[in-house]
Formats: C-alpha cells, sequence, structure tokens
C-alpha cells in the first residue's frame, strides 16, 4: 500500500495532482486539496512528477 501526502506549507492549489491521478486520491476540501482516498493510490508517482511545488510525498506501507 502507499501513502501519498500533501505539505500543506508547499501546495499551491494548483489542482494538477487531482488532474492527473488515475484514481482519484486527491479532493478539495474546504478550499485546500487534500489526500482524501489514500486507500486507492496505485504509486504511479503522477501526481509527485506533476506538481510544481514538489509538496507530495509518497511512501510505501
Ligand atoms: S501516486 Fe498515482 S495513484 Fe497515487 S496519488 Fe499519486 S497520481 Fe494518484
Ligand atoms: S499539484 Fe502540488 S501544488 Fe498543485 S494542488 Fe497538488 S499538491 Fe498542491
Amino acid at each position: 500500500m502507499y501513502m501519498p501526502r500533501i505539505s500543506t506549507k508547499k501546495c499551491k492549489q494548483c489542482g494538477e495532482c487531482i488532474d492527473v491521478c488515475p484514481t482519484d486520491v486527491f479532493e478539495v476540501e474546504e478550499e485546500k486539496t487534500v489526500v482524501a482516498n489514500p486507500a486507492d493510490c496505485i504509486g504511479c508517482e503522477s501526481c509527485i512528477s506533476v506538481c510544481p511545488e514538489e509538496a507530495i510525498t509518497l511512501d510505501e506501507i
């Protein structure tokens, strides 16, 4: 299993990770991009590649 995390300090709410994630792990809640469905992550790393702020980390758990 994988656990993606978003640094709230680094994230600029661009929405790129939401657009690129094939399994809809990210959502906007109260105007912040959050990891809403971590269990759906397949570890493809697309979100890491696309994030312009290097705000996303991915741990294998
Ligand atoms: S690693 Fe892939 S599946 Fe997991 S959150 Fe990022 S884009 Fe989505
Ligand atoms: S791609 Fe990066 S900066 Fe953009 S919303 Fe996602 S985590 Fe935030």
